[in-house]
């Protein structure tokens, strides 16, 4: 039993730009052979017990000889393995899917080809610039810079390329960019149409400079544009004007930290990113399930919940017990946020509690109409006592849960770095205060830190720090409208 090769694009760099078919090919592989150009994040859903193997190059050096990749390919294939060749881009624009598939067909091994998405329309999509345009541009041409123009023996005829009529769209080309430009205009295109190099394309940090075939070599030398960056040719690169979209996102060119655990920040992440930030990923904290008895909840008539986590935790508890919404049926809920309530409401219960401020504080406030005998606080181990205070100080008898308890979770330098650096760090909890400073300690912070809330600058002020903005309402959304007013500024 032979296996199947899978020749798979990953796209230009954008995790977004993965095609779903490539997604879940690298979910079921069982060997994965990857170049370097793939999304940072495109192996996250390999199997655990998944082979990745790096064949890409090391640093600026020379990546695995081709044989040896063919080599492997072949190897894996007939050991019956489902095997994932992801490369970035499309595997059959200047990637050698082409010269790997002839590989697999003369050893009689099985393969299927993915297309991805490749850098030279994307990238150009993303500075503004369609690679046709009516009247403009009907025909497009993929050419490789990487061979030197006067190389005797080159493989482009240059006068013909001149003579093309539409836009030019070079690969791996940036070194090489002065003598394609001397070329194309020696072959007859006028010395002033437009060209545009596209750096780093649809990934965080693009960069992108538009200039004529007469200067855009010395340009891109002052500015040190460097390679992976696609050259575009044609009067289409002037539509940038009116077309650029991406620097006019209202986080763009603003570095954000989020410290948040990483089982919790997914959704602020996205609409951070959405909203055109870099985003750095720096989860100084983690959540571990404590795992408590729930006692038989019927004689509570309050149940607080003060986390979104605390809520699944509590829910994951009482199904373990065999016992499911049902458990609060004659009990009040509260929940201490928009959040929180949420996170209920997807275990099928409505909270009849949530405060306008998602504090204790507020949610105190919202009790204190409410007759409370018993109650239940369902929260982290090392939670904030103000709450149980106040409802004692009413007459409650108060019992506590502790559903889980945060931990410090280690940042690898470049992560702690990149964090300090960031313009803002974005502090979701006292905890995650706590936690990244003892990460980041002994560095400089140069950006403005930003609170969700109160308690939350209070911990950072603990610390000798102030905090540069604080979130109202205090909820992640809060938080990044908060950001966008001062990032507007
Ligand atoms: N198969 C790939 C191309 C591989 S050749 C594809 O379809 O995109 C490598 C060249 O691709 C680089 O030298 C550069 O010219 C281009 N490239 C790859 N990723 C890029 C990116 N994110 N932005 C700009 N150019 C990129």
């Amino acid at each position: 039993m032979t296996g199947v090769v899978y020749l798979v694009g990953a796209g230009p760099g954008d995790p977004g730009l993965l095609t779903a078919r490539a997604l879940e090919l690298i979910g079921t592989a069982d060997v994965i052979l990857h170049d370097r150009l793939i999304p940072a994040t495109a192996l996250d859903g390999a199997r655990p017990d998944a082979e990745l193997v790096y064949v890409g190059k090391i640093g600026g050096g020379p990546s695995m000889p081709q044989k040896e990749i063919d080599r492997l390919l072949v190897e894996n294939g007939k050991e019956g393995k489902r095997v994932v060749r992801l490369k970035g881009g499309d595997p059959f624009v200047f990637g050698r899917g082409g010269e790997e598939a002839l590989v697999l067909r003369e050893a009689g091994i099985r393969f299927e080809v993915v297309p991805g998405v490749t850098s030279g329309i994307a990238a150009a999509a993303y500075a503004g610039i369609p690679v046709t345009f009516r009247g403009d541009s009907s025909a497009v041409a993929l050419v490789t810079g990487h061979e030197d123009p006067e190389k005797a023996e080159t493989a482009i005829d240059w006068p013909a390329l001149a003579a093309f009529p539409g836009t030019l769209v070079f690969y791996m080309g940036v070194r090489q960019l002065g003598r394609i430009a001397e070329q194309l205009v020696a072959g007859g295109r006028p010395a002033s149409e437009p060209v545009a190099v596209i750096e780093r394309g649809t990934l965080p940090g693009q960069r992108t400079l538009v200039g004529t075939l007469s200067d855009v070599a010395g340009r891109a030398r002052d500015e040190g544009m460097r390679a992976p960056a696609i050259t575009l040719i044609g009067p289409v690169a002037r539509l940038r004007e009116d077309i650029a979209w991406l620097e006019t996102r209202p986080l763009h060119g603003h570095s954000v930290a989020v410290t948040r655990a990483r089982s919790q920040a997914s959704a602020l992440v996205a609409r951070l990113r959405d909203l055109g930030a870099e985003v750095v990923e720096a989860p100084a904290i983690r959540t571990r399930a404590l795992e408590p008895e729930i006692p038989d909840l019927e004689p509570y008539d309050l149940v607080c919940v003060t986390s979104p986590n605390g809520a699944h935790e509590l829910f994951a508890r009482l199904h373990a017990s065999g016992r499911d919404a049902r458990a609060l049926h004659g009990t009040r809920v509260a929940a201490i946020g928009p959040g929180t309530a949420r996170a209920l409401l997807e275990h099928g219960i409505a909270a009849d509690v949530v405060p306008a401020r998602s504090v204790a504080e507020g949610l105190i406030e919202a009790l204190r109409e409410i007759p409370v005998e018993r109650v239940l606080v369902a929260r982290a181990a090392e939670g904030r006592d103000v709450l149980l205070d106040a409802l004692r100080e009413r007459g409650a008898r108060v019992e506590t849960s502790a559903l889980y308890e945060t931990l410090p979770e280690p940042l690898d330098e470049p992560t702690r770095e990149a964090a300090a650096a960031a313009d803002y760090v974005t502090f979701t909890s006292a905890s995650s205060v706590r936690f990244f400073l003892r990460a980041a300690d002994g560095l400089e912070m140069s950006g403005r830190l930003v609170s969700i809330g109160p308690a939350t600058s209070e911990e950072l002020r603990r610390h000798g720090l102030e905090p540069a903005i604080e979130a109202d309402p205090h909820t992640p959304d809060g938080l990044v409208d908060a950001l966008l007013r001062s990032a507007a500024r």
